[in-house]
């Protein structure tokens, strides 16, 4: 049996919430993204939210916001996809790689704090496979006047201690890409506390223009807007952020059942040679991927034998100073967690609408792996349990 590493779950029904606004007035950003702004605003308990067209376009419209450019620095993880570090680069700053915590593999917070330097002006850390990095604790380990931009496109469902995304830091960016777990295809979404943001963000994602569609038209006549800033192009339009309120309101039981299919899989792979990330203590996390690593050199053979098997699978991720365009960073060469974890890693299907059946389907095929890889005697030695 075929199964895919991952599904849908937006039904045809959502065809008449897309319909209803083809019957309005907007199809760019109008009252249906203004509904879903509120809809996060109380999901995250904090009082601003703006959808943008994807993660992408909403941590560069936050960037240059805060008005970071050539000659800033911001801290970045080594593990993480690679748009992390692009938009620094696409706003002119330099982006400084960090490694991982080997037992979480997010950000190691010692590491950032002495990547620092003067030019520092923001750290974007990612809340790699759902699990929240210690924002406090990273807010504690740092200079106040360095922004932190958390990235929570694995994470709209994950907490710790309680807090969510964007309660504790700057910023945090979401994003609604069609694997995501909120989706509308292509989309995103940036939440902050701080009200001066806010107001820049407003003509950050629309060009620099001091006054929207809506303000244009204000009173019936036309006002005349002046741009003193640079945008960029990042508002959602209204036909796609249409097919995001019914998933917010259905995200907890949702998520649930990526925490049910995910200790199954922890379950089912416990006593093998393969590894996970840990969760630290008071945390939930959103459950966006399930990662494994596979020692001795043999994930790519793994990912051949999966994908023979027909068993969906990507990589998530190659250390992003791995990849070309990267490989001249100075830092590059002492990022070993990073490296390693990136060698190693695949991440098996996982998504609300696996069946157990399918689920089954690909346990035996890892396992039937693992014991092909390494027969018993030379199993227990590479876990050494
Ligand atoms: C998907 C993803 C992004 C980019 O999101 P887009 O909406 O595609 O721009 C950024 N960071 C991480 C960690 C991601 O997984």
């Amino acid at each position: 049996m075929a199964v895919p590493f991952y599904r849908h779950a937006l039904s045809p029904d959502y065809a008449v919430r897309v319909a209803s606004v083809l019957g309005s007035a907007f199809l760019t950003t109008g009252p249906e993204g203004a509904r879903v702004e509120d809809l996060l605003r109380d999901f995250f308990r904090v009082p601003h939210a703006k959808l943008t067209s994807s993660w992408t376009q909403g941590a560069v419209a936050t960037l240059l916001a805060l008005g970071i450019g050539p000659g800033d620095e911001v801290i970045v993880p080594a593990m993480t996809f690679a748009a992390t570090a692009n938009v620094v680069r696409l706003v002119g700053a330099t982006p400084v790689f960090v490694d991982s915590d080997p037992n979480t593999l997010l950000i190691d917070l010692a590491l950032a704090a002495a990547a620092v330097t003067e030019r520092t002006r923001a750290i974007i850390p990612v809340h790699l496979y759902g699990q929240m990095v210690d924002i406090p604790a990273l807010r504690a380990a740092i200079p106040s006047s360095i922004r932190i931009i958390e990235d929570a496109a694995h994470c709209f469902e994950g907490s710790r201690n309680g807090r969510r995304p964007g309660q504790d830091g700057d910023a945090a960016i979401f994003s609604f890409y069609a694997t995501k777990n909120v989706t509308c295809g292509e989309g995103g979404a940036v939440v902050t506390r701080d009200p001066n943001l806010a107001r820049t963000l407003v003509q950050t994602v629309l060009h620099g223009m001091s006054a929207g569609a809506a303000q244009r038209f204000q009173g019936g006549t036309y006002n005349h807007w002046d741009i003193d800033r640079l945008g960029t192009k990042a508002n959602l339009p209204d036909l796609l952020a249409v097919l995001l309120a019914p998933q917010i309101e259905q995200v907890e039981v949702q998520c649930a059942r990526r925490e049910a299919l995910s200790r199954r899989y922890e379950a089912a792979l416990a006593g093998t040679p393969f590894t996970w990330p840990a969760l630290e203590p008071g945390v939930v996390s959103a459950r966006h991927l399930f990662p494994i690593h596979v020692p001795d050199g043999r994930r790519d053979d793994m990912l051949r034998a999966l994908g023979e098997a027909r068993i969906g699978t990507t990589v998530n991720y190659r250390s992003v100073p791995t990849l070309t365009l990267y490989r001249d960073v100075p830092e590059a060469s002492s990022l070993p967690v990073a490296q390693e974890w990136g060698e190693g890693t695949l991440s098996l299907p996982l998504f609300p609408e696996l069946r157990i059946d399918e689920q089954d389907e690909v346990i035996e095929t890892v396992l039937a792996q693992a014991s092909a890889f390494w027969p018993k005697p030379a199993l227990r030695t590479a876990t050494g349990r």
